[in-house]
């Protein structure tokens, strides 16, 4: 996950202030030192780097003791409002075209993402604002990029425009164009050729497509891995296109994250959503304030929720709800949850949104194996209807039949069953409103 370290060192620097009554110029200018150089490994801008802390610090000094908030609480205020400003502050959306189609160009690297975030783009607006897009294969370059967006194509249902790779790319659009106003279809989204490095063959065709399709938005896709040289990428892109906004894929990835605290700063462009995996599903609008509190380890239960959401199945989890409450939640529900789960990505990068559990120590250990849940799987599938709905009926001669059936040994069927009246026991108290979530009180 992305940020991991530099989350570890800013709560390392903001943490010697906690215990302070009163924070002198010298505190704060020794934490800022360790902020500065905490930024600076992280790969972020020098620039920003100066700018951020120049504000920082000039907020910080004389901080005084308020009655709400301690001098140490209220620098991490500080410090969090000024990485939200520096990310942006507002959320920016798509521009909509005032009548249709809303043209969305991508642009970008070879490899940053570009054909993947298309696909991604067009299943998010076509679930969350029932869109009819059409995408336009316009890579010719890359011949393994068309094929790539047709099996988009195919998975998302959404039909996809090419004319192979012999016709040229502004041709290519313009015709796309075309069925798309015939079609009525109401949003276009155009994958275009990248290289591995900027060159003015490049952008000249990108200019072309650009001044043909007049787009609502021009989309620099750019992918943190590449750090400092996602910045530069996006400052060329931006002085040769005018792009409307940037998208950082791989945030999932092990980046020290400073592409995405920089862009903004140097291109004063805003980053509009974020790629946070392969998956079709794996594309979060970007909230500057979210990503803000999440550098800083203080969690990110909106996204967290918002995932949640995105990968449950409303009618299921309000289903699910009631079965909380009445607590009747059994071995069906069981598999169906742990299903979820693994769904859901890597179970430790979840657990990380919750606010004040980043910094909780052995929580790399919380790791969802696969094989596991396997395994638990199995030996539910070995329950009759009756026990997977009446866990009670599980007597020890039927936990020895389970073991037998599911090739497993009778105490890890035990041990799965304690777990799951556990999980039962949770969840029947968090449905009478028991959120006490462990270390949410420890966060200053
Ligand atoms: P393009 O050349 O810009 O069209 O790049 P692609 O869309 O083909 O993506 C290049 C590679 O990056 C592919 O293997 C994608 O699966 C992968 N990729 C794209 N977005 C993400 C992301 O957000 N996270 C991760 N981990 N991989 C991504």
């Amino acid at each position: 996950m992305a940020f991991e370290s530099l989350t570890e060192r800013l709560q390392s620097a903001m943490s010697k202030l906690r215990r302070k009554g009163k924070v002198s110029a010298s505190d704060v200018k020794e934490m800022m030192r360790e902020i500065r150089l905490a930024l600076l490994e992280a790969d972020v801008n020098f620039k920003v780097v100066k700018d951020f802390v120049k504000r920082v610090s000039d907020r910080a000094v004389g901080v005084e003791v308020l009655e709400s908030l301690t001098p140490a609480q209220q620098i991490v205020k500080i410090v969090n409002e000024e990485l939200t400003a520096t990310l942006g502050s507002d959320v920016v959306a798509l521009n909509k075209a005032p009548k249709i189609p809303t043209i969305v160009m991508m642009v970008g690297l070879q490899g940053a993402g570009k054909t993947t975030f298309t696909g991604k783009l067009a299943n998010y607006l076509k679930k969350n604002e029932q869109a009819r897009p059409l995408m336009i294969a316009g890579d010719v370059y890359r011949p393994a990029a068309i094929d790539q967006l047709k099996v988009l194509g195919q998975q998302l249902d959404v039909p996809v425009f090419d004319m192979g790779t012999e016709v040229s790319p502004v041709t290519i659009v313009e015709k796309g164009l075309e069925q798309a106003r015939a079609n009525k279809n109401d949003l276009v989204l155009i994958d275009t050729a990248g290289r591995l490095h900027i060159d003015d063959l490049l952008m000249n065709e990108l200019k072309e497509i650009k001044e043909l399709a007049n787009p609502n938005d021009i989309l620099l896709v750019v992918d943190a891995m590449t750090g400092q040289d996602a910045v530069n990428v996006a400052e060329s892109f931006n002085e040769q296109l005018d792009i409307t906004g940037v998208v950082v894929t791989k945030l999932d990835g092990d980046t020290r994250g400073g592409a995405a605290l920089s862009i903004r700063a140097v291109t004063g462009k805003p980053i509009k959503f974020v790629g946070s995996g392969e998956k079709l599903t794996d594309l979060e609008i970007f909230y500057p304030d979210r990503m803000a509190s999440r550098i800083l380890g203080m969690g990110d239960m909106l996204t967290l929720i918002e995932k949640a959401q995105q990968d449950y199945d409303e009618k299921k989890a309000e289903e699910l709800a009631q079965k909380m409450k009445e607590n009747s939640f059994d071995f069906n529900d069981f598999i169906e949850q742990l299903e979820q789960v693994m769904n859901m990505g890597p179970l430790e990068d979840l657990v990380k949104m919750i606010p004040g559990m980043s910094g909780v120590p052995g929580l790399d250990n919380v790791k969802m194996d696969p094989k596991d849940i396997e395994r638990k799987k199995a030996m539910v599938f070995s329950m009759t209807p009756a026990e997977r709905e009446n866990p009670e009926l599980l007597n020890p001669s039927r936990r020895r039949r389970l073991a037998a059936g599911s090739g497993n040994s009778v105490v890890e069927v035990n041990r799965m069953i304690k777990q799951f009246n556990e999980a039962k026991k949770m969840m029947h108290q968090m449905s009478k409103g028991n959120m006490n979530i462990p270390g949410m009180d420890q966060m200053f």
